[in-house]
């Protein structure tokens, strides 16, 4: 557990004891890039350092939350149950999906078994069955998950729970097709949790794999830090998913930088078949990050200056995620956290939670500020929270980005 020390009612400082070596070569052989400091959300402090190894130029996180805390998080604060319709799925994964299915076909026979790893809802299950495949497994932590697959798309064998409970909840022994797409980044265990996956894998199966490629994290317009989410503790590179790979026995067969739409980190595919006896002996060839957070601190200073230039007395955040995770502590450092009244999320699984010292609202409940200024924290959805406040209240409202 974390040990947590209250100087006073709004300060919290949160000591963690989990310091990782390199989750790629193992080496315990890092220099710190960066410290993201978090607002604690629901009673979990997810701050981290961003560290360097020296050994095999992967950039990851360490001195983290537990893993418990990670567990919890995406029990109990995950938004990725709350998809009510097949017609919600973004155009942006629908692109991701497409990747996924094109790298994977020609490779695959007819009565290929298929397991995807974090499956979510099971929207790539549901393409690959689209694509011509039945057999047709996955898992996620998501507590809704197995219904929603089900109910969406008539997914049969979608289990609850996490990637360490496949080898027990899944027949990885039959598959030809292993697919980690948007979760090799979380894993706070990475390399225990893979062998672990790997362990009962037949010798022709192969893995998918798709990540946020480093190489684009200077892509504009970018979100300041925005790559250092609560969620995302691994930054590959394609040279550092070829080391973890590698270290694992497993060669790449077919891959590629998949670009996605403006304000989504591209994805970095890889589709990786076993190889014997391993070669795990690669060049040190790293992708820095030293632009990234020379770029994301200039953007992150004009999001603060357009905070501390609105003359608003009152201010409403909307947003309780990473973004408000990471721009809190910044507005703290400015002395300008003081004006903030509420919080407000739509994720129902935030409602109620606190975040920092504020207790999360619903959006319905904005109207109780009606002198306040709502602050849309948020990126990627700026535009159309904006309009959705817009349409509903009165109050001026301030975008943080051009
Ligand atoms: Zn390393």
């Amino acid at each position: 557990m974390a040990l947590t020390l209250f100087s006073d009612e709004s300060i919290v400082t949160t000591i963690y004891p989990r310091h990782r070596p390199c989750p790629v070569c193992d080496s315990d052989n890092a220099t710190h890039l960066y410290t993201n400091t978090m607002t604690p959300i629901g009673g979990l402090d997810m701050s981290y350092q961003v560290v360097n190894c020296a050994d095999c130029g992967f950039i990851y996180a360490s001195e983290l939350p537990e893993s418990a805390s990670y567990e919890a998080y995406y029990r109990e604060l995950s938004k990725y149950d709350v998809m009510t319709s097949t017609a919600k799925i973004r155009p942006v994964d629908q692109v991701r999906m497409a990747a996924a299915v094109n790298l994977c076909v020609p490779h695959l026979t007819a009565d290929a078994l298929i397991i995807d790893i974090g499956c979510g809802h099971g929207a790539l299950l549901n393409a690959f069955h689209t694509a011509g495949w039945a057999c047709l497994y996955g898992i996620d932590p998501a507590p809704e998950a197995s219904a929603k697959a089900n109910a969406l798309f008539g997914l049969q064998n979608v289990q609850t729970g996490i990637v360490r409970q496949a080898p027990q909840l899944l027949p990885l022994d039959q598959a030809a097709l292993i697919c980690l797409t948007g979760v090799l980044e979380h894993l706070p265990d990475l390399r225990t949790d893979l062998a672990a996956l790997i362990k009962d894998l037949n010798h022709r199966a192969m893995i998918m794999v798709e990540v946020p490629a480093s190489e684009r994290f200077t892509r504009t317009p970018l979100e300041p830090y925005g790559e250092f989410s609560l969620e995302h503790i691994q930054y590959f590179s394609t040279q550092s998913l070829d080391r973890l790979m590698a270290e694992l026995g497993y060669v790449r067969k077919a891959g590629e930088i998949v670009a996605l739409s403006e304000g989504v980190t591209d994805s970095l595919f890889g589709l990786f078949v076993r190889q014997e006896p391993a070669t795990a002996d690669m060049p040190y060839n790293p992708v820095g990050l030293q632009d990234y957070l020379t770029l994301s601190g200039q953007l992150m200073g004009q999001v603060i200056d357009t905070i501390i230039q609105c003359n608003a007395r009152q201010l409403v955040i909307y947003g309780a995620g990473s973004h408000s995770a990471r721009l809190l502590p910044k507005m703290a450092a400015a002395c300008i956290a003081e004006r903030i009244v509420g919080i407000v999320d739509g994720n129902p699984n935030l409602l109620g939670k606190m975040i920092g010292r504020h207790q999360v609202c619903s959006s319905a409940d904005l109207g109780q500020w009606p002198d306040a200024t709502i602050v849309v924290s948020s990126f990627g959805a700026q535009d159309a929270i904006a309009e959705f406040i817009g349409r509903q209240f009165p109050n001026p409202i301030l975008r943080l980005y051009p």
